[in-house]
């Protein structure tokens, strides 16, 4: 059963489905970031999305549905191990690479003949998606590279006039992008952390999972920097955060820390960035955050990195692009 949405939103649900049969673009939350939103099978409206992005031709978008069975509108094949995990994680903050159906448009698998598929949790965004029953192109409402959007407030920040609605669904609960699993080739690969982490969907496939892309293979849009505010973003283990916070005060910075526990010794210059006490917590703050960075002014963000496995991956992944360091070279 769809849960009862409010009349208010049922009215910006009527608008938005409008507006999308039109080929325009509409801001949608989802319980990952928020996406910008087009029909997925329109291809002027595909493409409007990366215009609006200022995102490369050849970045994937990943098709939200709202149903089990539109998998089948979407995937030429869907393996056993795609059901289980669709079955187990779905709704939810996972995306999986399937091959795709020849009539799928290249323009939203970026040119190539797979597809990502995921059905969103949030409610608004389910209500939509079986609405419309079409496939929604969602990728996250920023400009390409930039810190992803967690409140409708952020992807008005980001747009502005230019978009001509954004559902309002409150603040994001998961908070970073779903984790991605390629299923297209012999072997379950994990080509981005989420917040359902590889053990889990190693635990529901009964097999092994790998963590990386296949060498040789495109990972489009899976860059070392990505998912950046305007400061400077410093990544440190949690022994050496103070040394690395004092020596950016030293030179005079405006600084930014961003960990668990506040600051040893205040400073002037210095701001503290509550990350939050769990994984789950520092997840959703984590993009909120970076951007109050940037509304402060400040220079440089050391931000704490988490250690341990599960969620914990997902946040150094995140922090380690918003630094420029991440571990996947830009293709
Ligand atoms: P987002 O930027 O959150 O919309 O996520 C889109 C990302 O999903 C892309 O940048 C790719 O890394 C990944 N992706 C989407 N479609 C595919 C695909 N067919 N094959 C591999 N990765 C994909
Ligand atoms: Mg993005």
């Amino acid at each position: 059963m769809d849960p009862v949405l409010p009349a208010s939103v049922e009215a910006d649900l009527a608008a938005a489905a409008a507006l999308l049969m039109q080929g325009r673009l509409v801001g949608l939350p989802t319980e990952t970031v928020y996406g910008l939103a087009a029909d997925a099978r329109n291809p002027d409206a595909v493409q409007a999305i990366f215009a609006l992005k200022q995102r490369p031709a050849d970045h994937p978008l990943i098709v939200h549905i709202g149903t089990l069975e539109e998998l089948q509108a979407w995937a030429a094949e869907v393996p056993p191990a795609a059901l289980a995990l669709a079955r187990a994680f779905w709704p939810g903050p996972l995306t999986m690479v399937l091959p795709a159906r020849p009539d799928v448009p290249r323009v939203v698998t970026g040119g190539l003949d797979t597809v990502a598929l995921r059905m969103p949790a949030h409610p608004v965004a389910l209500a939509l998606l079986r609405r419309l029953g079409r496939g929604l192109a969602a990728p996250s409402a920023n400009r390409h590279l930039r810190v992803s959007p967690t409140t409708a407030a952020h992807v008005r920040e980001e747009f502005g006039d230019a978009l001509p609605l954004v559902l309002d669904g409150g603040a994001c609960t998961v908070g970073i992008e779903s984790t991605i699993v390629d299923l297209s080739t012999g072997t379950p690969r994990v080509l981005r952390p989420g917040a359902i982490s590889a053990a889990q969907i190693a635990d529901c496939l009964q097999r092994a999972v790998d963590l990386r892309p296949a060498a040789g293979t495109r990972a489009p849009g899976l860059m070392k920097r990505h998912y950046s505010p305007r400061a400077r973003v410093e990544c440190a283990a949690p022994a050496a955060l103070a040394d690395r916070v004092a020596a950016h005060l030293a030179a005079g910075l405006r600084t930014a820390q961003l960990s668990a526990a506040p600051p040893a010794q205040p400073h002037p210059s210095l701001v503290w960035l509550a990350a939050g006490d769990t994984p789950d917590a520092r997840m959703q703050r984590l993009y909120g955050l970076l951007r109050e960075a940037d509304a402060l002014g400040v220079e440089v963000v050391v931000a704490e990195l988490p250690e341990g496995g599960g969620p914990a991956e997902a946040l150094r992944d995140r922090l380690l692009r918003a630094a420029g360091q991440g571990s996947v070279p830009t293709d």
